[in-house]
This record gives C-alpha cells, structure tokens and sequence, in this order.
C-alpha cells in the first residue's frame, strides 16, 4: 500500500514539472557508485571516478576527471581525508559551485557512520594515517544502510522533482539489505572470534561487524611497505597467535601476502573491497555475498 502511494506520488509529480535529464552524479569510489545505482535508479547518470582495482589511496587529479566535475549535479565520497590527495584539486579545477564542499551537491559518507581508528596523535613517521578516522567505511554493510538513508534524503534534496521515486526506491533498497544483513551474519557467523593478518588496514569495519580478530599486519605503518625486520616480526606474531588466513584487498600487491603465506603455511583470503574487485562483487549485494564465501573458505 504504502508502496503504491510512493508510485502515484512519482506519476504525481512527473506530470507536475518538466521533464529533466538525468542527474549527473560523481562518485568518488565504486561502492558509492552503485549506491547511488541503486537508489536513483534511471533518474541518475554515475561516474566513478576511481575503479576496484586501483590503489584509493593514490589517485591523480586528471583532465577527465575535472571534466567530470564540471558537469556534475552530485558529489560522493568517502571523506574522512581519503581523498584529500586529489579532490580539492579536482574541485578547484572544475569551478563548479554546485558540488563544493558544504553545497547540498557534495556529499560525504563518513558523516554517517561511527569512526574507528582515530588516531591519538598525528605524526608523518607514522604513514598515511587518516587524522579522521579509517576511512574504508564501505566494508560494514551496515554502514553501506546508514549512508543509504542519508544518500536518498540528499537526492530528494537536489532533485524533488523526483522526491518520492527516490523515497520508493530507498525503501524497497532498505528492507532488502537488512534482509541480507541478517543472511550475511548467520552464514559469517563460524568467523566471529577467528585470528586474520591484514595486509593493510583496510578491514576495521569488516572486523568489528564479523568479530574478525587482527592479531597482525603486514604493512608496518598504513601504506608502508613492509621490512625484511618488521616481517620477521609478523612471522613471530603468526606463529604465537594462530591466525587461521591472511587477508588482502584485490587492489594490493600479492607479494607480501604471499610471503607470509608460505613462510607461515596460511591461507590467503583476496577480498573485492568494493563492487568490481572480484569478477563475482558485481553489485553491492554480490560485494557482500562474495566476501562472507571468501572468509569462509579456510574454515572448510
Ligand atoms: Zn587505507
């Protein structure tokens, strides 16, 4: 019923006002993307600005992708300085007043979720540490929720036309992911308490969800390569905690997971980090369905 009052309510306002294009929409990641997707629909044109594959962390401020800016209606981002190597640039460049920063067209997801790893003190010895916070949010479905709601509310904001087609939609997205919520938590639900070394700390999110426990990491300081000395030193960690697999994000270099794999007889567990990063994350159920199977393998 209330269904089919969100619909009369978008033929409603279709007839009201004049047709418009698409929104065009600039996402800065490919799980905010297909977020964006999902509640806009075919009112929404999305860009990703970065692809699953590539390193987040370092991405150029390119001519394509100011262009992109330029003519975007929509803005977003992780935030939480993720971007802060190549947005402000971007944003400078375009010279579009409709998506700079505190314009109802950029939108941040770190507003909307609760911050883990928040540094106590910032220090550059200590590597790209994030003084806001890890940003990697996407990891928690239930974040990818929390952002939802927000996300519909914005599109709603800078499209009413389309208010209520965004409202049905978040709706309808809305109670399926809390449905997959609950099947992801029951079929994770062997790996709560289970011991993983991360590559990078990328997964704080995904840890906290699942119960996952980082007893080591192989990159010394956040996007450091690790040391011939600080390996050794996870191999001791290894061997005294009895981690059950070593976790890595696709986009990551192979070779130190392979290292510690081999050294310490682990499984490697490659994560897709986001929609695309496997050829299963094709969308963002599938970013969540593949992850649970892939952390559950080495508990066969
Ligand atoms: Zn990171």
């Amino acid at each position: 019923m209330q269904k089919l009052f969100f619909i009369l309510l978008a033929m409603l306002s279709l007839t009201a006002t004049p047709a418009r294009a698409t929104l065009n929409v600039f996402a800065c990641e490919p799980e905010w993307g297909a977020l964006v997707q999902e509640l806009g629909g075919d009112k929404v044109t999305v860009y990703n600005a970065t692809q699953a594959l590539q390193d987040v962390h370092h991405v150029q401020a390119k001519p394509s992708l100011i262009a992109r800016a330029r003519t975007a209606n929509l803005m977003v981002c992780t935030g939480m300085e993720l971007e802060i190597g190549w947005l402000p640039m971007v944003l400078r460049q375009a010279g579009n007043p409709e998506v700079q920063p505190g314009k109802p067209g950029y939108f941040e997801a770190g507003n909307y979720v609760r911050r883990l790893e928040i540094p106590a003190r910032l220090d550059r010895a200590d590597g790209d540490v994030h003084a806001q916070g890890n940003p990697h949010i996407q990891t928690d479905p239930r974040n990818i929720g929390r952002v939802g709601d927000a996300l519909a509310q914005r599109l709603a904001e800078i499209d009413p036309a389309n208010a209520a087609f965004y409202q049905a939609r978040h709706h309808d997205f809305a109670q399926r992911w809390q449905d997959a919520i609950k099947r992801w938590e029951a079929q994770a639900a062997p790996l709560k308490g289970v011991a993983i070394v991360v590559q990078h700390k990328a997964f704080p999110y995904l840890q906290e969800w699942l119960g996952l426990r980082e007893v080591a990491t192989l990159e010394p300081k956040p996007g450091v390569e690790p040391t011939v000395a600080h390996l050794a030193q996870v191999r001791q960690q290894a061997a005294n905690s009895h981690p059950r697999m070593v976790i890595r994000a696709a986009y990551n270099s192979a070779r130190p997971a392979e290292w510690l794999s081999t050294e310490a007889k682990l499984p490697i567990v490659v994560l897709p980090f986001t929609v695309g990063g496997t050829p299963e994350a094709k969308d963002l159920t599938a970013l969540f369905d593949d992850t649970v199977a892939r952390l559950l393998v080495p508990l066969k």
